[in-house]
């Protein structure tokens, strides 16, 4: 009996290391939305607790709650408290990260941002802990809390629909798919139409790029209908203020294109009626601008007025998911950014799309590189660097001519740098301003991820 026993518990143990914690043990279906500050300087962060709400639904997987992707700048752990057991975990980017590279934070001031956490609602306490890299990317542990879910301390809003969500494309229960949820900010009522008429010219933009083409049976696609009092959204170079519904402005971080929402709480209220993995904010406006952050927002702008530049906000949409879904970095180096030194030298980026090469034997795409491609893979990189930004049919007729054109190797400048970072191949929506598709790397990352979601 005795043995029998033993082997029970050694299969209990087995089956849990195979398919990690189960969902109905420790969970309920509804969301803990946790909403909290992250404030300090260029070295300093502190978090901080603002509010912890329950929502009635959650849209996450049920099977893959350890997050296996090592992506992000944060990580986030949840422990049921009394068995210590590590029961889900996942990676994230916040604005304050971001913020933290920019020259207003070399001066030493403090600034605030809201960022917020959705995890499946524990039945029982549990303990939270965020982690952050720092400049070796290695993550430390900074900020730890305990919440127990059935607290007065936990408000558990009565569940009113503000806004109703609409479906795009529907292929199954949200717990087994990507859900992306787009929402409109700068289109008054009237402009509403508008906004649907957007929402599927970019879905259908977004699914005939692979790898969205081939898994489109992997997402739903939900929007919901948030009209502003005034049309367009804040551009403080041109001193025009919008009334955003989720205090969305150009100009973010002290770049003119540079476009994100600051009212954290103010977005997931409303993002909250939707089922949702990923938030999309479409804005109105015709002045080309967008943003991505991983696990957080992507924002692109509606439409250009410019007849050449019509096909502008179709790179920008799926450009910023390759940031906000698969946390790919920036190929290009050849354009103004608002970071300084994002990328500290002789550090292994952690992003799956680029590299230091500090070593060439371990480079992480190798998988994808034949033995005959030299590391670093050699191009024209000079004469690329010599034609105008604006050429880009020159620099496009350049790269297409190289004799390492459509082969993954390791090609000199990537991630704002033209030096020290590498990029998997000459070309990538990640790379150029251009309708360009993404390079092996980056669709591998982005398959490696839908994959994750939607299990
Ligand atoms: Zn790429």
């Amino acid at each position: 009996m005795k043995r029998l026993l033993f082997i029970f518990a050694f299969l209990q143990v087995w089956l849990w290391a195979a398919t990690g914690p189960h969902f109905d043990t420790y969970f309920l279906p509804k969301t803990l939305r946790i909403d909290l500050y992250q404030t300090g300087t260029k070295t300093e962060s502190i978090i901080s607790i603002d509010d912890i709400s329950i929502e009635p639904t959650y849209a996450g997987s049920l099977t893959n709650l350890i997050d296996t992707l090592n992506l992000g700048q944060h990580y986030l752990k949840v422990y049921d408290l009394r068995s210590d057991t590590l029961i889900f975990s996942r990676g994230f980017s916040t604005i304050f990260s971001e913020w933290q590279t920019t020259p207003e934070a070399a001066q030493n001031i403090y600034r605030t941002f809201g960022l917020t956490l959705r995890i499946p609602c524990a039945k029982q306490p549990v303990k939270l802990i965020i982690a952050t890299r720092n400049r070796q990317n290695e993550l430390v542990e900074h900020f730890q809390t305990k919440i127990d879910p059935n607290s007065r301390f936990v408000r558990r809003p009565p569940a009113v629909q503000r806004y109703q969500p609409k479906r795009l494309i529907y292929h199954g229960s949200p717990n087994q798919k990507v859900d992306l949820l787009l929402l409109p900010d700068g289109y008054t009522r009237k402009e509403l139409r508008r906004f649907r008429q957007d929402c599927q010219h970019f879905t259908k933009v977004l699914f005939n790029t692979e790898p969205f083409k081939t898994l489109q049976d992997k997402f739903n696609v939900w929007y919901l209908e948030v009209p502003t009092q005034t049309s367009g959204i804040d551009n403080p170079r041109d001193n025009f203020f919008s009334h955003s519904n989720y205090g969305l402005t150009f100009n973010s971080l002290d770049l003119d294109r540079y476009v994100l929402p600051f009212d954290n709480k103010k977005l997931h209220d409303i993002a909250g009626c939707a089922p949702f993995d990923q938030l999309y904010i479409i804005f109105n406006s015709n002045k080309y601008g967008g943003g991505g952050i991983y696990n957080h927002i992507a924002t692109c702008y509606a439409r250009d007025t410019i007849p050449d530049h019509a096909w502008w906000p179709d790179y920008v949409f799926v450009h910023e998911f390759g940031h906000a879904l698969g946390d790919l970095a920036d190929e290009y180096y050849s354009s103004s950014v608002a970071y300084d030194e994002f990328y500290p030298p002789n550090v292994e980026p952690w992003e799956p799309n680029i590299t230091a090469l500090l070593n060439s034997q371990s480079l992480k795409w190798k998988d994808l590189v034949k033995p005959s491609t030299p590391l670093p893979t050699p191009w024209n990189k000079t004469q690329y660097d010599s034609l105008p930004y604006q050429d880009s049919a020159g620099r496009e007729k350049l790269l297409r001519s190289e004799k390492y054109w459509g082969t993954v190797g390791a090609f000199q400048g990537a991630g704002y740098v033209s030096e020290y970072l590498y990029r998997p191949e000459l070309d990538c929506r990640m790379f150029s301003k251009s309708l360009t598709p993404f390079c092996r790397v980056c669709q591998s990352a982005l398959i490696k991820v839908i994959r994750f979601y939607s299990e």
